[in-house]
């Protein structure tokens, strides 16, 4: 059997030495409850999160001082408000979420807090959230991650247009679904595009120049991109670059002291 990762299964004493280990991290998957087209259910993101997370820690030698907390379900996704389901909670009670169960976490003596997040609707939320949490501790390094930014390869696996448009519940994460949990996928395959229009010259949905979109502004059945062409095969290569990418970095922030902070026996 392999050790134990889940925090919330563990008995306090056993917390207690967790968090004295040097390096002591504690990973918290964050998810959404959002809608994700006619053919994607809504905790898509939260499953995404929580079975990278798992795969990974499973993968990881188990003497390694690393945990995880529950995952955290509902998110910050107003651009998906008007579709039924979706269930946004105030940025400000995110923000504030993330800095009390830091604080707890740090206060316990864990040196490590990953948020580990699947939504690309609350990056820069939760970038602002790590921050204003850091800034608060000087023990605590905090590392906010968007589970499909890093890992190499990604992105030569999708072809355009869709690696540019296809931002929501499209080629990737369909084709994701359908490798996890075929049976959460509908038969539809919608191919909205970009019912908006496209920016003009210059300007963008998210890179440089972007703009605050609402899915309705772009879609109106929530898919944002092509769906059309997804499949399994796809999602299994896609499965593996997550995996591997996440594993070859926790792996080596875990052989590291990164990121430096102010901790007493660091000196
Ligand atoms: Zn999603």
């Amino acid at each position: 059997m392999t050790r134990e990762f889940q925090l919330g299964q563990m008995r306090w004493p056993e917390v207690a030495q967790a968090a004295a280990r040097p390096g002591s991290t504690v990973v918290w998957p964050f998810g959404s409850m959002e809608q994700h087209g006619p053919h994607l259910p809504l905790h898509t993101d939260s499953l995404f999160a929580e079975r990278l997370i798992d795969s990974v820690l499973e993968r990881l030698p188990e003497n390694l001082p690393i945990w995880r907390l529950p995952l955290q379900p509902l998110g910050f996704s107003p651009e998906h408000r008007g579709f039924a389901g979706t269930l946004s909670l105030p940025a400000e009670l995110l923000i504030a979420q993330v800095v009390a169960v830091g604080q707890e976490l740090a206060g316990y003596g864990f040196q490590r807090l990953v948020l580990f997040n699947g939504h690309g609707g609350q990056i820069s939320l939760l970038q602002t959230a790590a921050r204003q949490l850091r800034s608060s501790l000087p023990t605590l390094g905090v590392l906010p991650c968007f589970i499909w930014s890093g890992p190499e390869g990604i992105q030569e696996l999708i072809p355009e247009p869709e690696r540019s448009e296809g931002l929501h519940a499209a080629l990737a994460e369909t084709s994701l679904m359908l490798h996890l949990a075929p049976g959460l996928v509908a038969a539809e395959r919608p191919i909205d595009g970009n019912q908006g229009g496209l920016p003009p010259r210059g300007w963008s949905l998210e890179g440089a120049a972007p703009n605050a979109w609402l899915t309705r502004d772009l879609s109106s059945t929530g898919v944002v991109g092509n769906s059309s062409g997804a499949n399994a095969e796809l999602g299994a290569e896609l499965w593996q670059k997550l995996g591997e990418g996440w594993l070859q970095r926790f792996e080596s922030l875990l052989a590291s002291d990164w990121p430096p902070t102010d901790r007493p026996e660091a000196r």
